[in-house]
């Protein structure tokens, strides 16, 4: 494995002081997927006070020092060295109730999620796969490390983190650890839903959204509520959407007529950011617009800007009631420079109030031309613009 400079620098300067440190976690998963790591975590046998004493001539971070990691910049790149933990007792579902150090590669290996997440790596050593997380990366297979019940029962976060890589990784989950997601999903009421909501995103985006939702569904309804009965679309157009889009027809289909105060309420619950959740009310409300022609994409930009307008077509292309031919026509429109704005006319509320329109109707004079242009029974052309104001006040 080709490590980064850093990580590299990293090892060395702990192996020459007698200690032992691996690359661990996602980034070995990554690198033997031939995948690029998002980040890499450092494991190592040194206590956070050697470590403190071993990088005391770099920059270092210790905002994580109490649960023992030292954050190393190198090179400006910040990676996170941890000292070998052992959780404690869980009594909340989520998070130890205390860790402790230990020197023992093995502890620390153990009180990882899955086989694949629980290997680790250094050039000296090689790969340390205490679990078999290699083969169970060659069969694809998220297969819980120790006994799946116990340790969903810890932390419930696990639960979604294991269909989160079956779907982003279109894996298949293990028997026992698939019984033990079903046995005991309802923990997951215990979980942060900042931290629900952030694995639901990835686990929808993932190429194998379809088959985990489908053979999931009960676990959808316990973070989800709103779905707690959802539809599935056509599976081949699913998967062509991309995972916004693929979120709002769960919604689309579980309710016809509200599925846009449904979505709101989900999001509201879930801490979804404010952009998400207006832009997803904002296409489930003007589903049942028409977007065949020019003049009726035209109507739907004015009603939702450009990016929602998109999100309309998707969503409708997903659910089988729009075609790709219609999305054509509404990027060609577009690009040709669509009039679907008041600052996109060529007039605006200074013309008006020169020819003695007053007060709010100037908004609404404005509003009413850009209609009449969406429409094609106006041009876009100042004098032709303003004729029309003239001829309506009567000049
Ligand atoms: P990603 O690609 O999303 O970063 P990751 O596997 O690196 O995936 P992280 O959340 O960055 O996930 O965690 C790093 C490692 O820490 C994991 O690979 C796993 O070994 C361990 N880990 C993370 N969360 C848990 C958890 N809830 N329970 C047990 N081990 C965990
Ligand atoms: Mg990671």
């Amino acid at each position: 494995m080709k490590l980064p400079k850093g990580v590299e620098f990293i090892i060395e300067r702990l192996e020459t002081k007698n200690h032992r440190a691996d690359i661990v976690g996602g980034c070995v998963r990554d690198f033997l997927l031939h995948k690029e790591p998002n980040d890499y975590d450092i494991t190592t046998d040194a206590t956070p006070e050697e470590m403190r004493e071993i990088f005391s001539d770099v920059r270092t971070l210790d905002t994580g020092i109490k649960h023992g990691t030292l954050t190393v910049l190198y090179d400006g790149e910040p990676y996170e060295i941890t000292t070998y933990r052992l959780d404690g007792e869980y009594s909340d579902n989520r998070h130890p109730d205390s860790v402790s150090f230990t020197r023992k590669l093995f502890d620390d290996l153990s009180r990882r999620d899955f086989t694949v997440n629980a290997m680790c790596y250094n050039p000296n050593d090689g790969l340390t796969d205490l679990f078999s997380g290699k083969a169970d990366l060659d069969n694809r297979i998220i297969r819980a490390v120790g006994d799946p019940e116990k340790r969903f029962t810890e932390d419930a976060l696990r639960i979604l983190r294991a269909l989160r890589f079956a779907a982003t990784l279109d894996f298949t989950i293990e028997r026992q650890t698939s019984l033990a997601i079903r046995k005991t999903a309802h923990l997951l009421k215990n979980v942060s839903k900042e931290r629900v909501y952030s694995e639901w995103k990835k686990l929808i985006s993932g190429i194998g959204a379809y088959r985990i939702l489908s053979e999931y569904s009960g676990v959808i309804g316990v973070i989800i509520p709103e779905l707690l009965e959802f539809k599935l679309p056509e599976k081949q157009l699913f998967d062509k959407a991309r995972g916004e889009i693929r979120e709002l027809s769960l919604f689309a289909l579980a309710d016809e007529y509200n599925a846009d105060e449904l979505f709101s309420v989900a999001m509201m619950a879930l801490k979804s950011d404010n952009r998400h959740k207006n832009f997803g009310q904002s296409v489930l409300k003007c589903l049942k617009m028409k977007t065949n022609t020019v003049h009726e994409l035209n109507r739907l930009l004015i009603a939702l800007g450009k990016e929602a307008a998109i999100g309309v077509l998707e969503l409708k292309i997903l659910l089988g009631i729009a075609t790709y031919e219609n999305k054509t026509l509404l990027e060609e429109l577009l690009a040709s420079g669509a009039c679907y704005r008041i600052s996109d006319m060529k007039i605006d509320g200074n013309d008006l109030l020169r020819l003695g329109i007053k007060g709010r109707a100037v908004g609404e004079t404005l509003n009413n031309l850009l209609y009449l242009i969406a429409d094609g029974k106006l041009e876009n052309e100042r004098e032709r613009l303003l004729d029309e104001v003239a001829k309506s006040v009567g000049k």
